[in-house]
């Protein structure tokens, strides 16, 4: 036996072998087994091109299931049979190496699309059978009125002997006759167990037109109709068929009876049903899924004027750990249950909650109220997740973020709606999680050009859109500028300036900042120097760079820093790097290292933003700090005259202690001179502010400086 792995076709073999084996018995063909297999193993091809293909193609399931009615396979259970195999085999043996996800989903759709093209080719052969059955009938009634016996006996066979169902009536709608066929679909072995007249033959569901279509044949003002009509069973169940009736006429041409031929297709349809089940709901939670949403969705978009809707998307927080540390049966219990929670949550008409994938929910109401619905939704929803779940004898917590989406029908599509909540839900995500937002078109746009902004990052930086702005430090004692601090601005093509709260966070997030920061510090240290050379001999003039904590940990630091300011011929000492408070929270010794080996070469370190985090401030001693920089927050608070007494406390306090420390103090954002006074008498060394300038182009600097150096 070889030990070489089966190749496509070896599969393809076997699936066709597996399928001819499942669906033969159920076929009333001529065929053998293996011819029979011969017969499926084109049609296993066409379906398993058709899973692997790139676009869909509807049309090649519903050829399949054609052929299959085409290779006689029409006995009750061939149709569920065929479907079953596809489902079990079709991704196993012909999937390739294709995303099983992709794949499961793709078959799916073509089990639908073979069910209705079986459908479909079993009602033409059934109608072709009925005419060939009411020309019979009809000339065996021509025939009884020249009392030709032979033509009679014709008839009653082919009306003995049909597989399909067949009834004679009266014009007044009594039934005359039924034949054996008739009688095993409504599940009765005698005539008398049947109602005695047709138009006792109400079904709830009969199409309106049904019973008019009836009336106009019986009054012979129409020779016949066709329609799917559902019966009651005399057992109170219910009997689906595709029901022809036509009217027969006597040999002088007088309407005279009514022809009922019936075919049973309850099982046809309860295997539409339940793949149209499965194709729209989650095999996992049983909720209805992202198809079945967005039809809902769309039709709820698409309702008419003074309707509205209104969405929560929600995504639980933390999910991936639950999965992760507990295993990912444990995480599908716990949706489950979540699922069963959100179910009970939305039970009005008009509500649904549907499953979109993972962790993510969503919940739809709709209507003229659901402005103030929506909320209740959202409230429901939040409380249901309240009580904590219990998996394997553990209680967990289960959180959740909400995207709220809600507005009038007919403005928006489906897709930009629920972008729209996703992008809410994540804006709730990020505030924190456990609680709800609601969506504005500002944040939108926000979010998208957030999206638009990290994409175009990396070429930007090649393309030189950056450019950087120095705002001087003045010191506050004689007012003499002492250096400047650089801020990088992104020059967008579209979008014009942009300030670095618009793409640091971006940059830090896809590592764009480790090379971003380097063009900084190497812009500035060159800026610095040839200060330095201008200014002759006037004392130093500085250059503060901010750093992000991704750099602090980038190995290349130190390095880098040294080999900048080597270049340029900048002594260490005209540097100084701001880290913010936040990034040194609990920091380890590993972690200061770097910063540590720069302060000893001689380049200062300013801890930015001070007073915004909650550092420790005995913890102040253990950093490689020379610069407090205080946060903007305590300048704002002596904005008014007199200043909060509380926040002069608290500056003076830091003041002191930083001088213990031997810390120099720089403040942020001044921008009165009545502010700037009061620092200066809490003891501040420098400050920073729109008071003396706003960040400018590196030229400005130099005059600032010279002015105050001759004024
Ligand atoms: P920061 O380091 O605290 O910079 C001070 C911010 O305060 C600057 O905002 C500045 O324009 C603003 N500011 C200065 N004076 C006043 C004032 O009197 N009133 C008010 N209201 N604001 C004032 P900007 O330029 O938007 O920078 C924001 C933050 O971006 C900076 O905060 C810094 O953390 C970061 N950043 C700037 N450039 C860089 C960089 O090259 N690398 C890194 N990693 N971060 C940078
Ligand atoms: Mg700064
Ligand atoms: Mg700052």
């Amino acid at each position: 036996m070889s030990a070489e792995p089966d190749g496509p076709e070896d599969r393809l073999r076997r699936f066709a072998t597996i399928w001819s084996r499942a669906v033969f018995p159920a076929t009333s063909t001529s065929l053998t087994r293996p011819e029979f297999e011969e017969l499926l193993l084109p049609l296993a091809r066409r379906l398993s091109e058709a899973l692997r293909a790139r676009t869909y193609d509807a049309e090649e399931g519903r050829a399949v299931g054609a052929a299959l009615v085409e290779a006689h396979c029409t006995e009750p259970e061939a149709l569920s049979s065929a479907l079953d195999c596809v489902d079990a085999y079709l991704v196993l043996y012909c999937g390739g190496d294709g995303h099983q996800e992709d794949l499961r989903a793709r078959a799916a759709r073509l089990q639908s699309a073979m069910a209705a093209g079986y459908a479909e080719a079993l009602r033409q052969r059934t109608l072709t059978e009925q005419e060939a059955i009411a020309r019979a009938a009809l000339e065996a009634q021509g025939a009884v009125a020249r009392a030709l016996h032979a033509t009679e006996a014709r008839f009653r066979a082919v009306f003995e002997g049909a597989a399909i169902g067949i009834g004679i009536a009266d014009l007044d709608g009594n039934i005359l006759q039924v034949n054996g066929a008739l009688l095993r679909m409504f599940g009765v072995t005698e005539q008398a167990r049947l109602a005695r007249c047709v138009t006792e033959w109400t079904h709830p569901e009969d199409a309106p037109q049904v019973w008019r279509l009836y009336e106009e044949l019986v009054r012979a003002e129409r020779e016949h109709y066709h329609t799917e009509k559902a019966f009651y069973r005399p057992d109170g169940t219910v009997l689906w068929t595709n029901l022809t009736v036509s009217l027969l006429r006597d040999a002088d041409g007088n309407p005279q009876y009514q022809l009922a031929l019936m075919e049973d297709t309850t099982e046809r349809r309860l295997l539409n049903l339940r793949l149209r089940y499965e194709a729209t709901h989650d095999a996992l939670t049983g909720l209805p899924n992202r198809t079945l949403f967005f039809e809902r969705l769309e039709k709820a978009l698409a309702a008419g004027d003074g309707q509205r809707f209104g969405l929560c998307y929600l995504d639980l927080d933390g999910f991936k750990a639950i999965n992760d540390s507990l295993g990912h049966a444990a995480g599908d219990r716990l949706l489950v249950e979540i699922a069963d929670r959100l179910q009970s949550c939305a039970t009005a008409p008009g509500e649904m909650v549907a499953r979109l994938g993972g962790d993510e929910f969503v919940a739809l109401t709709t209507g003229p109220d659901t402005e103030s619905e929506v909320d209740d939704l959202a409230d429901r929803i939040m409380n249901a997740l309240v009580t904590p779940v219990r998996i394997d004898g553990r209680e967990l917590l289960v959180r959740g973020s909400i995207g709220i989406v809600e507005g009038p029908a007919g403005e928006r599509g489906p897709a930009e709606v629920l972008r729209s909540a996703d992008i809410t839900m994540y804006r709730a995500k990020s505030a924190g999680g456990n609680r709800y937002e609601v969506a504005d078109a500002e944040a939108d746009a926000r979010a998208i050009t957030r999206h638009g902004l990290t994409t175009a990052l990396p070429a930007a930086l090649d393309r030189g859109e950056f450019f950087i702005e120095y705002q001087p430090l003045v010191h506050l004692g004689d007012g003499t500028v002492r250096g400047a601090e650089a801020l990088v601005r992104w020059l967008h093509p579209q979008h014009g300036v942009l300030g670095p709260d618009r793409f640091i966070p971006l940059a830090e997030r896809t590592g764009l900042i480790v090379p971003l920061g380097r063009w900084v510090l190497e812009q500035s240290v060159r800026q610095a120097r040839e200060w330095q050379q201008r200014h002759g001999g006037r004392g130093p003039l500085r250059v503060n760079v901010n750093l992000s904590p991704c750099q602090l940990t980038h190995p290349g630091l130190v390095q880098d820093t040294v080999e900048i300011l080597e270049r340029a011929g900048l002594e260490p000492d005209a540097l100084c790097l701001e880290v913010t408070e936040s990034a040194l929270i609990g920091a380890d010794d590993d972690l200061l290292k770097p910063l540590r080996r720069l302060a000893e070469m001689g380049i200062d370190i300013a801890l930015d933003d001070f007073g915004t985090g909650y550092s420790n401030l005995a913890n102040l001693r253990r950093l490689p700090v020379r610069v407090l920089k205080l946060d903007r927050s305590f300048t704002q608070g002596m904005q008014q005259f007199p200043a909060d007494p509380v926040d002069l406390k608290i500056v003076e306090g830091i003041v002191s202690l930083a001088h213990s420390l031997d810390l120099a103090v720089t403040v942020e954002g001044v921008e009165t001179g009545a502010q700037a006074e009061q620092l200066r008498i809490l003891g501040c060394d420098t400050a920073q502010g729109w008071y003396y300038a706003r960040p400018g182009p590196p030229e400005r600097l130099h005059e600032l400086a010279l002015v105050d150096a001759t004024g």
